[in-house]
């Protein structure tokens, strides 16, 4: 008798959750110091049915850590007050420094909260409650952090940029120091490492959203490591440099060539292959950086979950899609989270065709430029080029992408979780998340056969009633 007792009291209310699927949220320091560890998961569990947390444990950036974006409104939770003075960035975790003696990167610790470590304060309540632990940080850096400036990479001006490089043995090691530090400090159920860059070729054309029409004095890498590493594939640096030195001013005249954009281009293709090369070199160094982690990770603790947030461009570009080749990434994922933001979507869609189409695209008005990429991606129910900043891409977008990912995944242990947007800062015209479409886009994601979601970008962006929208087509699905 006494035992059957037990037995009730282990299996109570605050055990596992029961979905069979990853129901995530990316959630940053900020919130657990400004609302409390177990208020914050009561949230998360009771409005959206939460079994995994992605703690931005590292980044300089505001996009997945420090509370609301000054000037965007607050949400109805956490204090109502800007962090514009406090926010610093960096790590949100201790740095133990013994895994970090073979890169010169060793001082990053976030001065946001004093000595607060993020994961020492939620790990025990989380695993109480069975809730999983992922540690999630990104390719964001600050230009202030002692010794940066050599792991920096080089643009093609030379100076250095505020971006590092995988190529670079300070870099490299580094991001290994990192997850070995993660795995073997704390008890964790996986770690997520995501960088939303791309290649030197890609980035002269402006090919993405924000890209602003390109330009290259500013693209990487033209490092001493990219340059020996390029000279070990075959490729000359010197080519490269010519083919760059030419797109330049292609894409610098902002003026229609005599045999038009879209054929000058090509011929600068053919007569400088080296461009795509160098833009390869720098996808296939991004692919060894998750190979090289993963195995890191898996080598000190195989049960750990290894995997990465793959960019928004994804929806965007053709060439990077291209670069996102799910038949490679697979080899060195366990998940994949990949970008699907409905909401944002028009906005960035439209930044996007605004940039190409001032150079290889020229030649397309924009509306016929944008029923093009809708045609390539296979986008089929998406609004106007006029409308989509103001009503976002549509939930249908999320099935189509969720669908074809899931699909190039089948036949391999990868798992797909879309990321799904909800209150990611739009400008003020433009559309906001509302719970019926953030239901939508979950929906729509779980329809298409994904293995879970993951509500993103940060809690401390995110509005209840959109969270709540969220958990209703999580629950709808059977899931809660
Ligand atoms: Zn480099």
């Amino acid at each position: 008798m006494q035992s059957a007792v037990a037995g009730a009291v282990a299996s109570s209310p605050a055990a596992a959750p029961s979905s069979s699927k990853m129901i995530g949220i990316q959630v940053g320091a900020v919130s657990f110091v400004d609302e409390g560890v177990p208020k914050v998961l009561d949230i998360f569990q009771e409005s959206a049915y939460i079994n995994t947390l992605f703690v931005a444990t590292f980044t300089y950036g505001r996009g997945i850590a420090g509370r609301q974006i000054p000037g965007q409104p607050l949400p109805d939770h956490g204090k109502q007050e800007y962090d514009a003075d406090t926010f610093k960035g960096g790590s949100y975790t201790k740095i133990h420094p013994q895994y970090y003696k073979d890169t010169v990167i060793k001082d990053f610790r976030a001065p946001d909260f004093g000595d607060y470590d993020v994961l020492e304060a939620v790990l025990p309540e989380a695993r109480k409650r069975g809730i999983k632990t992922i540690c999630w940080f990104e390719d964001v850096w600050s230009a202030n952090v002692p010794n940066v400036s050599q792991a920096q990479e080089k643009r093609f001006d030379g100076s250095n940029a505020t971006t590092l490089c995988f190529n670079n043995p300070n870099y490299r090691n580094w991001l290994l120091a990192t997850v070995e530090d993660y795995a073997r400090s704390y008890e964790i159920d996986g770690i997520m490492w995501g960088s939303e860059r791309q290649g030197a070729f890609a980035n002269a054309l402006g090919a993405s959203h924000g890209g602003n029409g390109g330009g290259v004095a500013r693209t990487t890498c033209f490092c001493q490591f990219c340059e020996a590493k390029a000279k070990s594939r075959g490729i000359d640096p010197a080519r490269a440099r010519a083919g760059f030195q030419a797109l330049g001013e292609f894409v610098a005249a902002r003026k229609r060539p005599i045999d038009g954009y879209y054929v000058t281009m090509w011929r600068l293709l053919l007569r400088y292959p080296e461009l795509l090369a160098w833009e390869m070199l720098w996808t296939d160094s991004l692919r060894e950086t998750y190979a090289a982690i993963y195995s890191k990770v898996k080598s000190i603790k195989p049960s750990l979950g290894v995997g990465w947030h793959i960019w928004h461009n994804n929806s965007f570009s053709p060439i990077y899609r291209a670069e996102q080749d799910l038949s490679e990434l697979h080899k060195y994922s366990d998940f994949l989270k990949m970008v699907m933001y409905h909401n944002c979507g028009g906005e960035r869609m439209a930044s996007y065709i605004r940039s190409v189409g001032q150079n290889i695209y020229g030649d397309v008005p924009s509306q016929e430029l944008l029923d093009f990429h809708y045609r390539v991606m296979d986008y089929k129910n998406e609004k106007p080029l006029a409308d989509i900043p103001k009503t976002g891409l549509s939930a249908d977008y999320v099935y189509r992408e969720a669908k074809r990912a899931r699909e190039a995944l089948n036949g391999t242990k990868t798992l797909l979780w879309p990321g799904i947007d909800i209150d990611i800062p739009t400008s003020a015209a433009n559309s906001k998340s509302t719970p019926d479409g953030t239901h939508d886009a979950v929906a729509a994601a779980l329809r298409a056969g994904a293995d879970g979601v993951l509500l993103s970008r940060k809690y401390s962006e995110i509005k209840l009633a959109n969270l709540r929208g969220a958990g209703a087509a999580i629950k709808a699905a059977g899931l809660a």
